[in-house]
């Protein structure tokens, strides 16, 4: 499932392909829940002779404002993903949403899954104003990280992977995450200590650096892995300590890793480094930062 890495590799390719300033000249839609909103025919309608204003991202959305007053919003959610190619180039069949570029080129939405979807709306904000911070932003310092963890009691992984606690974030680099800063996913997230908070803070940025750095995390060969929209893989999945690397030894102290469902999400953890949170009985003592 791309994350804020894989996106933003996607959005930095189509910027070098100088996206900014084409016109969509032709629309067509092959499966029509792709579109969220407006209607397929609306939104065929409404994109064609729209000029691309500028290509940026939030959290996991791709965000494309047109001309007119338009945002074109696309969520790739489980396996959706950008082909940009010369115009004309036979479709395949998971390519469900064609954007014809200048007449010369198309940008097409591929999702084998379907799950993915397209926005077309004047109000982006309504969408996504709901999301958390950036996790790359000035703005998301630690103290703020801080406040917002002592502000609610939750399991830090299933906190971290809410798109509006935290924007961007999926399972691949919370585990890496987490593991870099040495907590357990179950840990509630007011009882770090600020030394552990500032610890995740980091972390956290550091592992999505190095994805966009290494331009994504692909993890096999299937048509569902993350490509970008050059049709190249992630060169981040190598660098990865501790996904996808249950039953060997952690890079940190030979423990073997364990692979532990987490509200419903395998969570690969070294138990060692990472001590899990004590029952309710006895509350984890904490140590002042
Ligand atoms: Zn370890």
């Amino acid at each position: 499932m791309p994350e804020l890495p894989e996106v933003q590799t996607i959005v930095d390719q189509l910027n070098q392909q100088a996206i900014v300033g084409r016109t969509i000249t032709a629309a067509r839609v092959y499966w029509p829940k792709t579109i969220a909103s407006p209607d397929p025919e609306q939104f065929c309608e409404t994109i064609t002779g729209l000029t691309a204003r500028k290509l940026t991202r939030r959290g996991k959305f791709i965000v494309c404002q047109l001309s007119k007053g338009q945002t074109l919003l696309i969520h790739l959610r489980m396996s959706g993903r950008l082909n940009w190619t010369a115009k004309g180039n036979a479709r395949n069949k998971h390519e469900h949403v064609i954007l014809e570029i200048d007449q010369t080129h198309e940008l097409r939405f591929q999702d084998t899954r379907k799950f993915g979807r397209l926005f077309l709306t004047q109000a982006p904000q309504t969408i996504l104003g709901r999301l958390g911070p950036e996790p790359l932003d000035k703005t998301f310092t630690g103290r703020r990280f801080l406040s917002m963890l002592q502000r609610t009691r939750r399991q830090i992984k299933p906190l971290l992977l809410d798109q509006h606690f935290l924007a961007g974030l999926g399972n691949i680099y919370v585990d890496e995450a987490l593991w870099a800063a040495r907590i357990h996913p179950l840990r509630t997230s007011n009882t770090l200590t600020a030394a552990e908070a500032f610890a995740l803070h980091r972390s956290i940025r550091q592992v999505l650096r190095k994805g966009i750095m290494n331009m994504g995390t692909s993890l096999g060969n299937g048509q569902g892995n993350f490509y970008s929209a050059n049709n190249r893989p992630g060169k981040n999945a190598d660098q990865l300590k501790v996904f996808r690397r249950t039953g060997r030894p952690c890079l940190r102290c030979g423990t073997t890793i364990v692979r532990r469902m987490v509200a419903q999400r395998s969570s690969h953890i070294c138990t060692k480094c990472q001590q899990p949170p004590c029952d309710g009985k006895t509350p984890k003592k904490r140590t002042t930062a």
